[in-house]
């Protein structure tokens, strides 16, 4: 640190300057993210209520109260009634909460003390520092042909030290929609926390089954469901940080719960201690503003931009990995080596995500991307092919 105070107009030009070399979505080269610039009005709620702490909810019961209703309302798009839970920093913190409220849970009541976890091998790599934070095992279920959590699979894995499962709703790398119902009626029967992650397809699926798409139940109405993460600050255009942990129970809060002495409440489930009201509020703001027919007309614009570009991509003579049921597209050359298709990419300033699983460029449709943008990179590929 300096030891004299310097002038506001120095330190913003020496701030601009680096926050130039930053890229930025507006000009829709940013192909691999899942998140996206957040809506103007949410960053203008954002920004009045940069003050307020949810860690200390009795000084700010207004804000608590907006948490409550954002919940309530995701909640209801997820199919519960009487929803639990909490806006957090994103889907790795939200899976996190949902995995120690497994554990505790099991712990609590079947007396599991090293437990393991099933999670697909096409799981966000959260679970991996979740289970590791929270002293779990990771057990892997296999993927089918189709890329999903194979069922057989999850059964032939399940012991009697299993403390949760989980299956995915819009997975990182292909979008793809994980066989839910069929999960949740083996979690149910065999007693066991199910958790579904649909950080990616939370803001998206259900307004999609509204506009007549053919996608699975993945939500609440199933009954093995205990908790879904969905992220706001992704298909949400909230701004980040903004994650959604619902649970369908208040005991999976109550099993977490460690005293608060010093604060105005007795006692706090979620991990950070002084979180923001802000991501609350931003996020209240931007449902309010868009509403369900604001988001309906969002996740169809991306669905299209999806199927034109996955369509035109076949028309080039790329291979797509699967066909899209979100808005992702993940595709390879049929002779050129991904990575070397990747840098060439890069070399035309396209900034390109590689997937692992299996390995392909991901092109990630968020509402950054323009149908002009996709125009342009076609071209890029035809000229590449
Ligand atoms: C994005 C994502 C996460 C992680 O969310 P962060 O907000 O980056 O912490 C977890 N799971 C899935 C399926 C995701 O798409």
């Amino acid at each position: 640190m300096d030891d004299k105070p310097i002038d506001k107009n120095i330190i913003l030009n020496e701030l601009n300057e680096l926050h130039s070399l930053d890229h930025d979505y507006a000009d829709g080269r940013i192909l691999g993210s899942m998140c996206t610039e957040a809506h103007p009005f949410a960053k203008e709620v954002y920004c009045k209520f940069l003050d307020t702490n949810l860690g200390d909810p009795g000084l700010f019961k207004g804000t608590k109260t907006i948490e409550n209703k954002v919940i309530e309302s995701i909640g209801e798009l997820l199919s519960l009634n009487k929803a639990y839970g909490n806006i957090v920093t994103g889907g790795t913190e939200a899976n996190l909460m949902a995995i120690r409220a497994a554990r505790n849970h099991a712990r609590k009541y079947k007396g599991i003390t090293d437990g393991e976890i099933i999670i697909p091998d096409s799981a966000h790599f959260s679970f991996k520092k979740a289970a590791d934070m929270l002293n779990l095992k990771i057990v892997e279920a296999k993927l089918d042909e189709n890329y999903k959590i194979d069922v057989e699979s999850v059964k032939s894995v399940i012991t009697d030290k299993t403390v949760a499962i989980v299956a995915i709703a819009g997975t990182t790398e292909l979008g793809l929609i994980d066989p839910i119902e069929e999960i949740s009626k083996i979690a149910y029967e065999n007693n066991i926390y199910f958790h579904v992650d649909a950080a990616f397809g939370g803001f998206s699926i259900p307004f999609l089954k509204q506009a007549g798409y053919d996608l699975p139940v993945f939500d609440f109405s199933l009954e093995g469901v205990c908790s879904i993460t969905v992220d706001p600050h992704k298909m949400g255009l909230a701004p980040i940080p903004a994650g959604g942990i619902i649970f369908r129970r208040e005991e999976y809060l109550e099993v977490m719960a460690v005293d608060s002495p010093y604060l105005t409440v007795k006692t706090q489930s979620t991990i950070v201690g002084t979180r923001l009201g802000a991501s609350s509020a931003a996020t209240y703001a931007i449902m309010k503003y868009f509403g369900k027919e604001g988001y309906l007309k969002l996740a169809k614009n991306l669905m299209e931009n999806t199927i034109f570009f996955a369509d035109n991509l076949k028309k080039l003579g790329y291979e797509i990995i699967c066909e899209p049921e979100l808005n992702i597209v993940a595709f390879n050359h049929p002779k050129m080596d991904t990575n070397v298709l990747a840098e060439k990419l890069e070399d035309k300033g396209w900034k390109v995500s590689v997937a692992k699983c299996p390995v392909a460029i991901r092109v990630v449709l968020m509402n950054h991307i323009k149908r002009n943008h996709l125009e342009e990179l076609l071209n890029d590929l035809k000229e590449l092919y």
